[in-house]
């Protein structure tokens, strides 16, 4: 009688409708049962995400590293709210009415709808996150690309160990195109260290994967740019990382909206921080930097004020400050620039593995075969 009944009742009650929520989905999570620090890829969740893309597109990472409540999720929730403006698949219908974006947003939830911000004390949200959805931005003429966000979460924090640390970062290089430093007050040697070692570390993963296949089997490099060993030392593998410092306080530029201005103390700033230095181990630092990243480059934002720092903040966009917002539209521009200008080539580029964009089956196939290295 049982067996009679299974084929009616075998579809499970209402998961693919919670499943329709756009949020963001787990596609690592630390800890286990049975081993603290387990790292799990969970495929499914990517795989899901990555069937909303077209067959062919071509797909952006945007993810975004850094220590435990220096405001990521807060940053990409953000992010959110842009592309929601920006997309072709969703532009708003709000459009024209003179309020910049941002100001048409008045509440940045913290949970629905958004990355979660000011959760993160619950060792169980460690991890790495994917927003379910991907955005559509135009590129070229008619062309258009798929946009991913990323979020980590539990970095250089109290419980998680540097191995699990150094995984969450290695991944999160090898998976993005555009991946965001984002530290607090200013860039810290021990900043440029983490990123060489860890940047290091998912060079080591990738050139082990390719040497153990060959030429690699998944991302097959194309007849012109053929497998050569020099050149693939010569070429820097990851793509872009960009400094996120948050709580600057030190620009000279006054006038608040003279936001060229401080983009250049910004330049300057990173320039002065990366510049040569005689200390052998100082120069090592940067020179692994420069190997393993195309473009290094640097943002910075000012303090949101401090409505925003309270416990009670629940995301109330008259209490942060104007300077704040008049940066985040600023960077916002600047990360999801997708078209480029006559005088600059577009800032955010599909993900590339040896020179070559990735669809999003080659993608879902490259990030599942480092995934499982580091569950081992
Ligand atoms: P995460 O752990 O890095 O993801 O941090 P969250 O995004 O969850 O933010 C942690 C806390 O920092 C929240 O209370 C935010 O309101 C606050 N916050 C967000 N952005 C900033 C910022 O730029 N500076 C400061 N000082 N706090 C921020
Ligand atoms: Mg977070």
């Amino acid at each position: 009688l049982l067996d009679d009944d299974l084929p009616s009742t075998s579809s499970p009650p209402s998961i693919e409708s919670t499943n329709d929520i756009p949020s963001a989905r787990q596609i690592v999570s630390i800890g286990s049962a049975s081993d603290a620090y387990a790292f799990t890829f969970h495929e499914e969740e990517l795989n899901a995400i990555l069937a909303k893309i077209p067959v062919g597109w071509k797909v952006c990472v945007v993810s975004v590293v850094g220590a435990f409540r220096t405001g990521k999720s807060f940053l990409l929730s953000w992010f959110l709210r842009y592309l929601e403006t920006q997309c072709v698949n969703r532009r708003s219908s709000a459009e024209g009415d003179g309020r910049k974006w941002y100001e048409r947003v008045q509440t940045l939830n913290q949970h629905e709808g958004s990355f979660d911000w000011r959760g993160g004390t619950e060792r169980n949200t460690t991890g790495m996150w994917m927003w379910s959805d991907p955005y559509f931005l135009p590129r070229n003429e008619g062309e258009e690309v798929a946009v991913l966000l990323v979020d980590t979460q539990g970095m250089f924090d109290h419980d998680t160990t540097v191995g699990l640390t150094a995984a969450i970062f290695g991944l999160s290089t090898l998976l993005s195109s555009y991946q965001i430093y984002n530290v607090d007050k200013r860039i810290q040697e021990d900043n440029l260290q983490q990123l060489a070692l860890f940047s290091e570390y998912g060079r080591m993963a990738l050139e082990a994967e390719a040497k153990a296949a060959g030429v690699d089997k998944d991302v097959q490099v194309s007849k012109q740019d053929a497998p050569s060993t020099k050149a693939d030392t010569l070429t820097a593998p990851f793509q872009k990382i960009e400094f996120l410092v948050r709580d600057w306080q030190n620009f000279d530029t006054e006038d608040e909206t003279d936001i060229a201005s401080m983009e250049a103390e910004m330049a300057a700033y990173l320039g002065h921080v990366l510049a040569e230095r005689a200390a052998s181990d100082l120069k090592e630092t940067r020179d692994q930097i420069h190997s393993c990243f195309e473009e290094v480059s640097c943002f910075m934002m000012t303090h949101p004020g401090f409505a925003v720092v309270k416990n009670k903040y629940e995301g109330d966009v008259n209490k942060i400050e104007r300077l704040f917002l008049s940066l985040l539209d600023r960077y916002c521009q600047r990360v999801f620039d997708t078209t480029g200008s006559d005088s600059s080539p577009p800032r955010l580029q599909p993900k590339t593995v040896r020179g070559r964009e990735l669809s999003a089956v080659e993608l879902g196939t490259y990030i599942k075969s480092y995934a499982q290295m580091f569950e081992q």
